[in-house]
């Protein structure tokens, strides 16, 4: 191993940059140093780097923050390889969304998790177990013995700088009706004896969204927000349920959680169309039947894009919002000197390309972002369809 005596680990040259959160949409230089942001400057020498990297017409932006996954890989069936999974689209966070309860959360944080170079964090799912039955049971809160708040409350506590709140799913598969408020009602009891937050999986609900919404408050996450099941965000005649715009009026985070059915397109368009866009892009990634679409986070805001979110507030809902509602806006979602060294960059692919969603909505776009390189804590974690061993290039 060589000594580094450069100023800087790595430099990205001649890309450009879209930082929402600092407002960039420019040619820039980005330095990283000791797995942080270094510089980021019109002009920086490349002799000054002891990797420089030549990005020159690429996209550059923060690394994505993902924030619904499920990582716990290899616990649940369902769970996919987060580095693989994520590192290849550009993001560099994933949080994991309730695929442990607080039964079986120490093997995550423990042995899954640090196998991996992307930053993993979690919500705790109120049930003990987390997902480990949904393959055979199609849910997780069929006996609500499987919850206990104090419990549940207390691994987050002890884990805050993993664990940002509980997530509870209420699904007609995963919850009966005459259960889902008391689920609802103990979830939010974990949530607030934390002092974290909830997020609600909110799609195929089993009772109506507003009695689901009633338990939300500022700063918790509607997760699936624009599905498309009975009991969506729009009434009968397609505009947005009052109860919908007054739970975002008093700060309830509206997450796509993309994969499956959880996403219609034509919701969203009418939202849009409404003025009501998505605070954050999120995948919901994980391994489904053949069948089941299901987005990386590079396409989902190439979706977006596609319709009618410009460029940077597709990219600002996939960086600097998911950081700001973790609360970790001070170190994740932006390129600021001092921020920690993740970023991506994207080749702009310009043609024709098609999403779908599994209601059988296209959307065309004519711009897909392609993931060229990924850098995660400073050094290059993936380039050009492979994964990178620690400090190589
Ligand atoms: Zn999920």
């Amino acid at each position: 191993m060589t000594l580094n005596t450069k100023k800087y680990d790595l430099l990205l040259k001649g890309g450009t940059v879209l930082d929402p959160a600092q407002g960039i949409h420019d040619r820039r230089d980005i330095a990283f140093k000791d797995g942080l942001v270094a510089a980021i400057e019109p002009r920086l020498d490349p002799a000054s780097a002891a990797t420089a990297v030549d990005v020159t017409g690429k996209l550059v932006t923060p690394g994505f923050v993902d924030l619904h996954g499920h990582f716990y890989h290899g616990a649940t069936g369902s769970a996919v390889h987060a580095d693989e999974a994520c590192l290849s689209a550009g993001v560099t966070t994933g949080v994991d969304a309730g695929s442990a309860g607080f039964m079986n959360f120490e093997a995550m944080r423990d042995y899954v998790f640090p196998a991996h170079r992307t930053r993993l964090l979690s919500f705790l799912h109120i049930g003990a177990g987390g997902l480990v039955l949904n393959r055979i049971l199609g849910g997780d809160l069929h006996d609500l013995r499987t919850i206990d708040v104090d419990r549940a409350a207390d691994t987050i506590k002890k884990n805050s700088s993993m664990v940002f709140g509980v997530k509870v799913r209420m699904h007609v598969d995963a919850v009966a009706h005459w259960n889902a408020p008391t689920a609802m009602r103990l979830a939010r009891a974990a949530a607030d004896q934390s002092r974290s937050r909830l997020m609600v999986h909110v799609s195929g609900t089993p009772i109506p969204l507003p009695q689901v919404l009633e338990f939300m408050g500022k700063g918790d996450i509607a997760t699936h927000a624009f599905n498309g099941n009975l009991e969506n965000i729009l009434d009968n005649n397609g505009k947005l349920r009052p109860e919908v715009l007054a739970a975002r009026k008093r700060g309830v985070i509206m997450d796509v959680g993309h994969a499956g059915i959880h996403c219609d397109v034509e919701v969203v368009k009418s939202a849009l169309k409404q003025g009501f866009a998505p605070d954050t892009i999120s995948t919901d990634i994980h391994i489904g039947p053949p069948d089941r679409i299901i987005y990386k986070l590079n396409d989902l805001v190439s979706k977006f894009h596609a319709l009618g979110l410009t460029l940077k507030d597709a990219v600002a809902a996939s960086t600097v919002r998911p950081a700001q509602v973790l609360g970790l806006q001070d170190s994740l979602g932006s390129l600021a000197p001092g921020m920690s060294g993740d970023a991506a960059v994207f080749d702009l692919r310009e043609g024709r390309f098609v999403w779908h969603d599994m209601a059988g909505h296209n959307v065309d776009g004519k711009v897909r972002l392609d993931t060229y390189l990924t850098v995660r804590a400073g050094s290059v974690a993936w380039r050009e369809g492979q994964l990178t061993r620690m400090g190589e290039c």
